[in-house]
């Protein structure tokens, strides 16, 4: 896959978008918010809600949403599908690492500090995916979830776009060979670092998404001099990737 370098958006919640992505699927608004002064959206946390809540409500308004969608996380495999829109603000779904949608206005939400944030577009059907992604969502099967998520409402995976969002790189993420192995990764003999994002990257290509359509991040949420909250660097808070049909460019 492809390393595309996000670029940094002129707003608060500060927040990083894919260039491409943006002239190509206008009809879109994706990216995954930064680290920075009251830019931290830890929902689970101890944080006070009113000032965390804001920030969500801001992201509401920036990209242009009606609704926003969340989950608690539990590093599993299972998708949510959204189907119509409930009020303005912001619903908390049941426990889940991903979801999908073709509603416009629905901002689709995963919070990350390391794990993937993965985004999967549908241009034809216009519908989208937005997946949390860490060893262990890949191993439950997060992606290919994801994917068939997708084809079950109509979408083809040879029309499917895949983006792997900031998340920590190759070099950074040493884990013990049991990680190594329960990824189907060889036997590296002891610790070692591995790549989700290219493991991200190989599952959703046996899936059947096109090479061409997959890119994944230049930043990495350690190691990069783009400020993002890592849980390996000791980080509490939490950054999120978010997608939304636009409800504001309808098709014509
Ligand atoms: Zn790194």
């Amino acid at each position: 896959m492809r390393t595309i370098e996000e670029v940094l958006e002129a707003g608060w919640p500060a927040r990083y978008v894919h260039p491409e992505w943006r002239e190509v699927h206008p009809w879109l608004a994706q990216g995954t918010t930064a680290a920075g002064d009251d830019c931290d959206l830890r929902l689970f946390g101890e944080l006070p809600s009113n000032r965390v809540l804001m920030r969500w409500e801001r992201l509401r308004e920036v990209t242009a949403a009606e609704e926003v969608v969340h989950s608690r996380q539990v590093h599993g495999g299972r998708v949510l599908r959204h189907g119509t829109a409930g009020a303005s603000g912001i619903r908390l779904a049941g426990e889940a690492d991903g979801h999908v949608t073709a509603v416009p206005g629905i901002l689709l939400t995963v919070a990350v500090a390391d794990c993937v944030p993965i985004s999967i577009v549908d241009p034809t059907t216009r519908s989208i995916g937005l997946l949390h992604a860490g060893w262990r969502g890949l191993v439950a099967g997060i992606v290919e979830r994801g994917v068939e998520s997708l084809m079950e409402a109509g979408s083809r995976p040879d029309d499917l776009y895949v983006h792997a969002g900031p998340s920590i790189c190759g070099q950074c993420y040493e884990v013990g060979a049991e990680v190594h192995e329960a990824l189907g990764l060889s036997d590296p003999g002891g610790p070692q670092p591995v790549d989700l994002a290219r493991v991200v990257g190989e599952r959703a290509g046996n899936a059947g998404v096109l090479a061409e359509r997959m890119t994944r991040s230049a930043h990495c949420t350690r190691c990069g001099p783009q400020w993002f909250y890592s849980h390996r660097a000791g980080a509490d808070g939490r950054q999120v990737g978010y997608l939304v049909v636009r409800a504001d460019r309808r098709a014509p």
